[in-house]
């Protein structure tokens, strides 16, 4: 049994329409691949074909490959890039049934390009957050981010100043 219903994406889909809070419809990117043809098809192109759609049903593949992308869009300071991918990350939550992980992605601090943001990801669903980094340095990094600080002890010259 998927966590949520197909009409209950909907209406998630909607509100993210209607609220004008998905300005570069990434919600949409993670919410509308979900549903069936059916379901879909008033969100679609006039133009758009049945037997071209490919519904998406393993979310966790899914996030696992955005988190993935989130770690190492914080780690190199691409801001646009990094926030695109956390909110990836709470509509994937949150398609896992995971409303607890979205509560709290949604009160961590977006400090840091989100990173404390997606740890409170991770660590929601037990999985490995710095530890899937495998350069060290790099590694440290991230942690620092997580925890709020600059991503260098000696300070940041590339966009995490306070
Ligand atoms: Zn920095």
């Amino acid at each position: 049994m998927p966590a949520r219903t197909q009409q209950e994406i909907v209406d998630r889909l909607r509100h993210a329409r209607a609220s004008g809070e998905d300005r570069f419809a990434e919600q949409e990117a993670i919410l509308l691949p979900a549903l069936d043809f059916d379901h879909a098809r008033p969100f679609l192109r006039a133009t758009a074909r049945r037997d071209r759609w490919r519904q998406q049903h393993d979310h966790e593949s899914r996030a696992r490959a955005y988190l993935v992308l989130a770690i190492s869009e914080i780690i190199n300071h691409r801001a646009p890039q990094a926030r695109r991918a956390v909110v990836a990350l709470v509509e994937l939550a949150w398609l896992l049934g995971r409303d607890d992980i979205v509560t709290a992605m949604n009160t961590a601090s977006y400090a840091r390009f989100g990173a404390p943001k997606v740890k409170a990801f991770t660590d929601g669903l037990g999985w490995r957050f710095a530890g899937t980094v495998e350069d060290p340095e790099s590694r440290h990094t991230l942690i620092r981010m997580a925890r709020g600080q600059q991503c260098h002890p000696d300070g940041c010259r590339r966009g995490c100043a306070d």
